[in-house]
Order: structure tokens, then C-alpha cells, then sequence
């Protein structure tokens, strides 16, 4: 069932003018200044608006979650009360759940890939998934390709996950090289974005060669040649390297990795390769690494910055970097008009990144709550 966020919520929502706010508008921060919330929107005209003194305080675009994983119906929430206004699930076994938790009114605004495209497994390895489902994901020959995406269109993905190279669910391999060409091949024949998982430098190498538009997780194998990172440039990707995840993955054994993963974010970075903010955060069966919805985000910001971006550019890789790269045009920014996702922070986020954790006041669309947090 799908309602109209504006129309469902219209009957609470109020217009508010925050005044004497600093406002980090997606680009850069500004002197005090007012902002008007318009019922859904961000509006100009503060004339019959609640005004709230908001001196002292910092407003941000709510903040987006290019790598999440839906578990149940308790994430929007959760996500929400963490200044995550829009989270994008790289994929789920629960095609049902995504359905459930579409569109709602007052809360996280989601995407989804729904079900990911895998190489091939045993339908009976995946753990908690039906074998039916596992072998709808599953995709051998470049001759499947344009059945696989539409089936996944159909019903309702937003953009198409692929697993390149191995470690997937239950184990699953990833695609050659002609699958995946096809792959992308046909997701864009149909208007949909690709996104890669990649873990080594050779499973960048395969996704970079197929065209995906998005490369999740960066390489834990080894630090990219300067041959690679430019091959990266030419070829337009962006990355959403999940250091909360590689992390996770790294106190489970050879810290190494997470050595490499930063490494390989500064060389992407420096080389001008859009770095988007994204944390894997799930607690899906069978994923080694736990983490929790919104918190994560946090830390995530807090990684990019120690892998050498700077303060404004972690905040952009969350907001207006974020909507851009998933051709978001209705958030990610403080204008007029767009969609009344906003975060209010206590602190200066571009002299500290740990500023974002103090959340004094979160809206989706207008729907204004208090933290759960801060
Ligand atoms: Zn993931």
C-alpha cells in the first residue's frame, strides 16, 4: 500500500520557523539565518509560522544511509531517531517487508535493490532464506540478465545490487565478466542504477570494467594502483566504502584489512572519486558483523574523517554528495522546496564531525519528533 507522505501527514504538520540557525545547506556552513518549515517542505515565507529560537544550534540535511540492510519494522524508527531520514536497503530476503515499510508517513524514507543478484550457490546454503528466493537471485549467463532485472523491477526495485567476486550469501560466487556486463547492460536498459559489491581489487576491477554505477565496500585484498583509482575516475563511480563494516569485519581477525580499507579510501578521495557515506548497518542471519541502524551512521562519518576527508566532505557524503549519486533530487540539501528532511545539532559538525551525535531535533517531511538520543 503506498499514501502520499505529504496528504497522510498534512493534518499535524505545522509551519515552523526556525530562527538565528546556522544552516550546513549540503555544500558548506552559513552565518544565523532563519529557516521555514512548510508543512512537508522547506518553505521562504516565515508569516504565521511557530518560530523557535534556534541560536547556537546547526540544521542539516536529515542524512542518508547508502548501505543498509532491513530486518524488521522497528528500523524506521530507529533509523529516524538518529537523524537518518532516508536509508537505502542494499538488498533483503524479505521483499514484504520493504512493501510494509514503504512511504510511511513521519519517519525513514527507504529504498531497496529488493533481492540481490548472485553467482551461483546452493539454494540450500543460504541460511533463513526459502530456496525459491535464493534461486530467483541467482544468475549464471549473460542470457538471464534482462529476466533478472525485470523481474526485480517489477516488483519495485529501485536500483540493482550485484555481488562481484565471492563472499556472498551462503557463499555464493560472483558473476563473470560477460554476466555482469549484461547485467548493467540491461539495469540500465530498464533506468536503474547498479551497485557492486566488491571486496578485493579484482572484483573493483570486474565492476569498474561492467560500468556499475556504485561500488560498495572498498578492497580489504590490497591497496589499488594508481592505475586502478584512474581507471576509476574515467569510468564515473562512486563509492560507498562501509569503513563501519570493514571495521567490523577486521576485529574478527586481521586488523590489516582495515589499514587497507582506509588506505584505499584516501587514494580514492584524493584522486576525486565521490565518497558517499554508507555503513552496511543490518543483523541479518549469516552476516558475521552486526551493526545498528542510525547509530552506525555516526561512527561512519567518524571513519570517513580519519581516512582523510574532510569535515564538510564527510557531511556531503551523507547529504547532498548521497542524494546526487542516487539521483535523489527531492532531499540532501536545506532549499526551498525540497523535501522537510532536517537534522538539528547542538554543536559545530565542521569543526568536529562527533558534533552530529548531539541531535536536539529530527523531521522527515515535515514531521517533526524528538531524539531518541542526545
Ligand atoms: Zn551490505
Amino acid at each position: 500500500m503506498r499514501t502520499d507522505p505529504s496528504s497522510a501527514a498534512g493534518t499535524r504538520l505545522k509551519k515552523i520557523a526556525l530562527s538565528g540557525v546556522r544552516v550546513f545547506d549540503g555544500r558548506r556552513l552559513s552565518g544565523q539565518r532563519t529557516v521555514v518549515i512548510d508543512g512537508a517542505v522547506i518553505g521562504t515565507d516565515p508569516a504565521g509560522a511557530e518560530v523557535i529560537d534556534a541560536k547556537g544550534a546547526v540544521l542539516l540535511p536529515g542524512l542518508i544511509d547508502a548501505h543498509i540492510h532491513l530486518d524488521g519494522p522497528g528500523n524506521l524508527e530507529q533509523l529516524r531517531s538518529f537523524g537518518v531520514t532516508t536509508a537505502l536497503d542494499m538488498a533483503t530476503w524479505q521483499p514484504h517487508l520493504v512493501e510494509q515499510l514503504r512511504n510511511q508517513a513521519g519517519t525513514t524514507d527507504i529504498r531497496s535493490a529488493m533481492i540481490p543478484v548472485l553467482g551461483d550457490v546452493d539454494a540450500d546454503a543460504v541460511p533463513g532464506v526459502a530456496p525459491d528466493l535464493v534461486r530467483e537471485a541467482i544468475v549464471r549467463s549473460p542470457g538471464e540478465a534482462d529476466g533478472a532485472v525485470g523481474w526485480r523491477v517489477a516488483r519495485g526495485a529501485d536500483y540493482i545490487k550485484l555481488m562481484i567476486g565471492s563472499s556472498g550469501p551462503g557463499g555464493a560466487g560472483g558473476q563473470d565478466q560477460p554476466t555482469a556486463d549484461a547485467l548493467v547492460v540491461a539495469a540500465h536498459a530498464h533506468g536503474k542504477k547498479v551497485i557492486a559489491h566488491a571486496l578485493t581489487a579484482d572484483a573493483y576491477r570486474m565492476a569498474v570494467h561492467a560500468g556499475v554505477d556504485v561500488l560498495a565496500h572498498v578492497p580489504l585484498d590490497q591497496v589499488l594502483t594508481p592505475a586502478d583509482v584512474q581507471l576509476i575516475v574515467a569510468g564515473g563511480q562512486v563509492c560507498v566504502p562501509t569503513l563501519t563494516m570493514m571495521q567490523g569485519v577486521a576485529a574478527l581477525g586481521e586488523s590489516s584489512v582495515f589499514e587497507t580499507a582506509t588506505r584505499n579510501v584516501a587514494a580514492l578521495y584524493r584522486a576525486g572519486v565521490p565518497i558517499v557515506a554508507g555503513t552496511d548497518a543490518n543483523a541479518l542471519p549469516g552476516v558475521p558483523v552486526h551493526l545498528d541502524h542510525g547509530q552506525c551512521l555516526h561512527d561512519e562519518l567518524e571513519l570517513l574523517v580519519g581516512a582523510g576527508l574532510s569535515t564538510t566532505d564527510a557531511l556531503r557524503a551523507a547529504t547532498d554528495l548521497s542524494a546526487r549519486s542516487f539521483g535523489l533530487t527531492d532531499r540532501g540539501s536545506v532549499r526551498p522546496g525540497l523535501r522537510a528532511d532536517l537534522l538539528l545539532i547542538d554543536g559545530d559538525p565542521t569543526a568536529g564531525i562527533r558534533a552530529t551525535r548531539t541531535i536536539r531535533r529530527v523531521w522527515c517531511a515535515g514531521a517533526g519528533d524528538e531524539p531518541g538520543w542526545g
